[in-house]
């Protein structure tokens, strides 16, 4: 059986950048695909990016029961299916979810073996800097994310594991000393 690690953190605290660097140097663990009603991106692909399902779909999934966990961002539905789950890890691949932080802590209520690591930002000046350099969004949109960066920071008390990424190197090699044992 494989192991199940669940990796959660704020937008804009680089997480993205830090699976992929640790996958690329891993390959045996194996990155969930999750499902979604949102629209493809450009470059994203059914089946490897996320299962892309209509709003119709996604609800007979909800009620048949399929999901370990399900939530809702914008307007859009986003969910992990169980028998994905269960199928990578009895082919014996490390799996990671890189999902929110109430979607990581539904997985743990399930699957208590499941290890959830958090990834911080080193601090709320340096994510507002971050944010402000990525000259995308108003002053109003920058606030309301670092609102929901503090709570989310709060409810990284109840993850196992939390990862401060200071550089993308040392998150990565914090990484590793969590998830190969
Ligand atoms: P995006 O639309 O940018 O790909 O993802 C938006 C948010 O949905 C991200 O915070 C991502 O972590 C979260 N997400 C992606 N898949 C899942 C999932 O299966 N379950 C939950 N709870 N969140 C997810």
């Amino acid at each position: 059986m494989g192991k199940l690690f669940v990796i959660s953190g704020s937008s804009g605290v680089g997480k993205g950048t830090v699976i992929k660097e640790f996958l690329k140097k891993h390959p045996e663990f194996k990155l969930s695909v999750s499902c979604t009603t949102r629209s493809p991106r450009e470059g994203e692909i059914h089946g490897i990016n996320y299962f892309f399902l209509s709003k119709d779909e996604f609800k007979t999934c909800i009620e048949q029961n399929e999901f370990l966990e399900y939530a809702e961002f914008s307007g859009n539905m986003y969910g992990t299916q169980k028998a994905y789950v269960e199928a990578k890890l009895a082919e014996g691949k490390n799996l990671i979810l890189e999902i929110d932080t109430q979607g990581a802590l539904n997985v743990k209520r399930i699957m208590p073996n499941a290890q959830l690591i958090f990834i911080l930002p080193p601090s709320l000046q340096e994510l507002e800097a971050r944010l402000r350099g990525r000259h995308t969004e108003t002053e109003e949109a920058i606030q309301k994310r670092l609102q929901t960066v503090k709570s989310e920071m709060e409810n990284s008390k109840h993850f196992d594991y939390q990862i401060v990424n200071d550089s993308i190197d040392n998150a990565v090699a914090k990484l590793e000393e969590l998830l190969i044992l």
